[in-house]
């Protein structure tokens, strides 16, 4: 486990489970976020502990001397940073951009600096829409470069690209997760993704949008069991020789998750249909072959169970932030 770990977009849905996760290993964490789409309240419980701190700093910023001074000691970096759901990271689509590759060299060339091993935060978009099914990482994906999601999606491709190029020649140990969709306590109820809004919408009595007739499908994983993936895969010795998939590979639609949802808050309330999105993907699951071989990792978190603890949480006090 890290001695000191920097967790960019720390204060995020993943980052700040990351967070958790590191400090109650015993690592020192510095957490950098702009909270763009993070919130203060997913660390609020974190301010007294003396092992972490917080940058408050665009991760697309270069570094400046003041930020290096407080990242001394860090060993490994975990680049997070990025609105991760489709109308965050469309809202601003230059600043998603400018996130995803300037955050990543900026992160690729202080981990080159410093000799800190990085583990980068990429995801199951960089197959856009597959025609590979399911995805491995050989697939080189289905992506349009001037739709919507492109963005995201090829500012993710980029990243990696820098990534791969920094490993082969520039000597930083790098790892590459592809991140497939994950949920759990601390998603934004206003973020717009399904999990998030399906539940909201369970509990407010409303009935659910699902958009197109539902058939699309997705794969989910729970939060925790992505956290363990992404430690696994920064310690892992030697480092895996590609990105790594991390996801769930149980598949199912749309119309079927919201079913799952409406039953398990014990909500009475029904669907509407509202138009599916330009470009979005019919179908995602991982293969997850690499990571069972490599990391010795795979999901363990039934949906059922990783939804009753969502809706619980959600339940609790959740805020739209
Ligand atoms: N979706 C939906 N209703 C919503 C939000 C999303 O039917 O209120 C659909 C969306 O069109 C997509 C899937 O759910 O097919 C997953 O969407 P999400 O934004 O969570 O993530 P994505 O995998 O598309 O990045």
């Amino acid at each position: 486990m890290a001695d000191c770990a920097l967790v960019t977009g720390g204060a995020g849905f993943l980052g700040s489970h990351l967070c958790d996760r590191l400090l109650a290993g015993g690592a020192r964490v510095v957490c950098l976020d702009n909270f763009c789409t993070g919130a203060r309240d997913n660390i609020a419980h974190l301010a007294g502990s003396a092992r972490f701190s917080l940058i408050e700093r665009d991760a697309a910023e270069a570094p400046d001397d003041e930020m290096i001074a407080a990242l001394a000691g860090v060993t490994r970096i975990f680049n997070l940073a990025c609105p991760a759901s489709p109308p965050m990271y469309q809202r601003d689509p230059v600043f998603t951009m400018r996130t995803c590759v300037l955050g990543a060299l900026n992160m690729l060339e202080l981990a080159e600096r410093t000799g800190a091993r990085l583990l980068h935060a990429s995801t199951s978009e960089v197959y856009g829409d597959p025609r590979e099914h399911p995805q491995r990482e050989d697939y080189r994906g289905w992506v349009n470069p001037v739709g919507p999601r492109a963005c995201y999606d090829e500012g993710k491709r980029a990243a990696e690209t820098l990534c791969a190029d920094f490993i082969r020649g520039r000597g930083v140990d790098a790892r590459v997760a592809r991140i497939f969709n994950t949920y759990g306590p601390r998603m934004r109820p206003d973020d717009g993704r399904v999990v998030s809004t399906f539940i909201r919408q369970a509990l407010a009595g409303e009935p659910l949008t699902v958009f197109g007739d539902g058939s699309q499908t997705r794969s989910f994983c729970y939060v925790d069991d992505l956290i363990e993936g992404l430690i696994r895969l920064m310690e892992v010795e030697p480092a895996p020789g590609g990105p790594v998939n991390l996801g769930n590979p149980e598949e199912r639609s749309v119309r079927d998750l919201a079913g799952l949802v409406i039953e398990l808050a014990g909500a009475g309330v029904g669907i509407d249909s509202a138009p599916l999105p330009e470009d979005d993907p019919a179908r995602r699951r991982p293969d997850i072959s690499r990571a069972k071989a490599a990391l010795g990792w795979s999901p363990t978190t039934p949906i059922r169970e990783g939804l009753e603890r969502t809706i619980a949480w959600f339940r609790g006090g959740a805020r739209a932030r």
